[in-house]
């Protein structure tokens, strides 16, 4: 997309402990030295309680940490969850929300994802809203139908192309080696644009929209050439710093 710098981005998921903090090390160093770090960002989102080391490890690189989910509230009595202005304190910049396993574990629904993506804004966070149909709603032919009422019900009115980043994953794709083909990348990623600039205008057409599901280095190069696709959400390749490093390089 024009004017949109792109971003690959790794989810850890309920992975990663101090041992792993030397991949991050090595991801981190891999960017800073990359011909592509002037044009193209990169974000890495361990677990939560790697967070604050992440952010330490790489307080002098181009590496950009952030968190897999926030709550909806910014501090009070919610045993076990983490809030944006916690993020923002342990210096991460960006979090996701409305991850399909968030969505399916713990049933959160658009109303909850809207509501977690407002609290990213108000910590100054830039949050990345997950959307994407299951297999089921796809074999049914609802994919664009599904994508429609999820950005209607996960993204707030106030998103701009500074504070949200899309990121569209099919759930059948997700971990299962499975991908779209290029035209179905293709027709989701138009459509959602198309919805964005209905929505939110000329600057509602920056927001960044990324492919994710079962990006790896040897499907990267095709999947980030697909018009509209403004960089991946990675997954299980994010673990190891040479794959994420190999689909960073994509670009
Ligand atoms: C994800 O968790 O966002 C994801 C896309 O996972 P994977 O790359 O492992 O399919």
């Amino acid at each position: 997309t024009p004017d949109v710098r792109p971003l690959v981005a790794g989810n850890w998921k309920m992975n990663g402990t101090r041992a792993s903090l030397d991949q991050i090390k090595a991801i981190s160093d891999g960017v800073a030295g990359h011909a592509l770090v002037s044009k193209v960002d990169a974000l890495l989102c361990p677990p939560a309680t790697l967070l604050y080391v992440a952010t330490a490890l790489c307080t002098d690189s181009p590496l950009l940490i952030g968190a897999q989910d926030c709550h909806q509230n910014a501090s009070g009595a919610h045993t076990g969850d983490i809030s944006a202005e916690m993020i923002a304190d342990c210096y991460g910049t960006y979090v996701i929300v409305g991850h399909s396993e968030r969505r399916s574990d713990h049933a959160e629904t658009d109303h909850l994802v809207r509501a977690k993506a407002e609290a990213a804004y108000a910590a100054d966070l830039t949050a990345i809203i997950c959307i994407g149909e299951t297999a089921d709603e796809r074999k049914a032919g609802q994919t664009l139908e599904i994508l429609k009422r999820q950005l209607a019900g996960s993204v707030p009115d106030g998103a701009t192309a500074e504070n949200t980043v899309i990121a569209y994953e099919p759930v059948w794709a997700i971990g299962t080696g499975l991908t779209p083909t290029a035209d179905d990348v293709e027709k989701a990623h138009a459509f959602m644009r198309n919805e964005l600039a209905t929505r939110f205008g000329k600057e509602g057409a920056k927001i960044r929209i990324l492919y994710g599901g079962s990006v790896k280095p040897g499907n990267a190069v095709e999947l980030m050439s697909v018009a509209n696709v403004d960089g991946a959400l990675v997954g299980g390749a994010s673990l190891k710093a040479s794959d994420f490093l190999a689909i960073y390089g994509a670009y």
